[in-house]
């Protein structure tokens, strides 16, 4: 019986204030909510390792990884993170960024692969942002293109939050190929360039949202063949989300992330998947919510 692929560190984790929009207990509980559903004997857990400095070099500055390495980073760059620093967020940020390149690495054996964790799609080449210190993302697609795994590698943002971080790091690489579904007057204020942007308006919700992915799927499948898609399930879309303003439904999501994995599943394409954003001060909903895109991928093995 095949297994899904999980992956995740215990020390993934950090500690922020209870008063914090970002919920640091997030990856544990998604972790022993994922072992407590009845579908919990098809995952299959592994344990990434930190990230060595070279391959971060291919997303990072090395002024940047400097800074963070040795706890740095100015007073200027610490806010716009906006996490309280510490020696665990210093070390996951090392771990989850592995984590996500092991994900996708996995997905290109078993088809489908996901992280609880992952999404850090803010991160800029040579500086933090939006609770993210490095991309995850940025960070996949040019290891795994510099190593010879694939040579095309499609990020597909759906978190509810452009990911700018991710445009800035690989908008001048040919081989990687961004497109980001995101609300227009949502976090950041200023949206980049990337290959495809989609900017919908607050309340959007379900219908219309799932009409225009489906539009947006057939339209890359028109242009590219990727040889990965790195997913970031952000659920930040949810109507009922501390920042974002999509206003879909729970079956709403769901439906979205089968379409995702039902075509690029059903062309045989590798995926892999992160959970990106979402924030609610319940943490039980929170881990409920990131579960989705589990539960849906097991559907895919
Ligand atoms: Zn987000």
């Amino acid at each position: 019986m095949n297994r899904l692929p999980i992956f995740y560190h215990h020390e993934y984790d950090i500690p922020v204030p209870a008063t914090h929009r970002f919920v640091g207990s997030k990856f544990s509980d998604l972790f022993i909510y994922l072992q407590r559903q009845s579908f919990s004997s098809l995952l299959q857990h592994q344990t990434p390792s930190s990230a060595p400095l070279e391959k971060i070099q291919r997303a990072h500055s090395s002024s940047y990884i400097h800074q963070v390495l040795n706890d740095e980073l100015s007073n200027q760059d610490l806010r716009l993170i906006n996490l309280p620093w510490s020696k665990r967020l210093r070390q996951r940020s090392f771990l989850a960024i592995e984590g996500t390149y092991q994900t996708a690495l996995q997905a290109l054996q078993s088809g489908i692969a996901c992280h609880v964790g992952g999404g850090t799609h803010h991160a800029h080449r040579d500086h933090g942002l939006g609770f993210c210190v490095f991309n995850d993302l940025a960070y996949t697609a040019k290891n795994l293109i510099a190593e010879g795994h694939v040579e095309k590698v499609l990020i597909l943002d759906l978190d509810v939050h452009q990911g700018d971080g991710t445009i800035d790091i690989c908008q001048d690489d040919p081989q990687i190929f961004t497109c980001s579904i995101h609300s227009e007057s949502n976090f950041p204020f200023e949206k980049k360039q990337g290959w495809m942007d989609i900017g919908l308006p607050a309340g959007t919700k379900d219908e219309t949202y799932l009409d225009i992915l489906s539009q947006t799927l057939q339209s890359i499948g028109r242009s590219l063949t990727p040889d990965l898609v790195l997913f970031d399930a952000g659920i930040d879309v949810y109507s009922e989300d501390g920042l974002g303003n999509l206003e879909l439904s729970i079956e709403g999501i769901r439906k979205r992330d089968r379409l995702v994995l039902e075509y690029y599943r059903g062309k045989n394409i590798p995926v892999a998947t992160v959970i990106g954003g979402g924030y609610s001060k319940d943490t039980q909903e929170l881990a409920h919510r990131h579960g989705l895109i589990f539960e849906s991928a097991i559907h895919y093995l």
